[in-house]
């Protein structure tokens, strides 16, 4: 299985149709169909690795009030899966891991799912943020899924490589801002590039970094996936954009 990052963006992106999500529908219709997915979002960002163990994943609805009802209406009704519970616990041990009957399918997940798998017909189980780790942490504890993709289970991460919420403005032809610009550009050609090394290294990446991941949860996803980069293997992005001033759609895969 190939492995992908989404710049999930707004919420609105679930019931939306636009560019991006245009785009995500059509890397997904490239993809293989996978056994089961495991989503590492931005929105499950806690003390601790957890990982959903409902049988049947409660859609989360997290965001503000702000958004349209048909919004809080949606539901993902997808399964969750023991089997892959069971497994991507085995591979992360030591690595103490919460089984969590509460947490389900947040929107970082299924804004994008409703448009890779709108049908929901592919298990679904998400692995949390430890907030407690280390951008390292993270990506070594990331590098123990590698056997996954050889079992058929999509692994997905998303959130925005480039997320500055306080300075984002939803209006209509709202211009980028430089950095926000110039940053999706360096992430986009250090993923190209295989150099996982400065990605993991991002908060000794100067201002424009700086700008771009005030807070990482949005980030740390992208290391998820980076993680799994294995030799031969080709990076491409699928989508790209900034929205709002500050947020970047920027979508990339790794596959043999
Ligand atoms: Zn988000």
């Amino acid at each position: 299985m190939p492995v992908a990052f989404f710049g999930h963006g707004s919420p609105a992106n679930t019931l939306d149709r636009n560019r991006y999500t245009e785009a995500w529908r059509t890397y997904a219709a490239a993809v293989p169909a996978p056994r089961a997915i495991l989503v590492v979002s931005a929105h499950w960002y806690v003390p601790g690795v957890r990982l959903t163990a409902a049988v049947e994943p409660p859609t989360i609805h997290d965001f503000n009030a702000r958004f349209a009802e048909s919004l809080f209406a949606f539901e993902y009704r997808v399964k969750g899966s023991e089997e892959v519970v069971d497994r991507v616990a085995a591979l992360l041990e030591p690595e103490r891991v919460e089984r969590d009957f509460t947490w389900g399918v947040d929107h970082g997940a299924y804004s994008v799912l409703a448009h890779l798998y709108p049908a929901a017909n592919v298990p679904v189980v998400q692995l949390s943020i430890d907030r407690t780790k280390s951008p390292q942490e993270h990506y070594r504890l990331a590098r123990r899924l590698a056997p996954l993709r050889r079992e058929g289970i999509f692994i997905l991460g998303s959130g925005n490589v480039v997320h500055n919420l306080e300075l984002a403005r939803f209006q209509p032809q709202l211009q980028p801002f430089p950095w926000a610009l110039r940053h999706e550009e360096r992430i986009r050609t250090l993923a190209l590039e295989g150099d996982d090394e400065r990605l993991v290294a991002y908060r000794t990446d100067g201002e424009d970094a700086k700008l771009s991941i005030p807070t990482p949860e949005h980030y740390l996803p992208l290391l998820y996936v980076l993680a799994q980069r294995q030799s031969g293997d080709v990076c491409a992005t699928f989508a790209a954009g900034v929205e709002a001033g500050s947020l970047s759609m920027l979508s990339l895969s790794l596959s043999s």
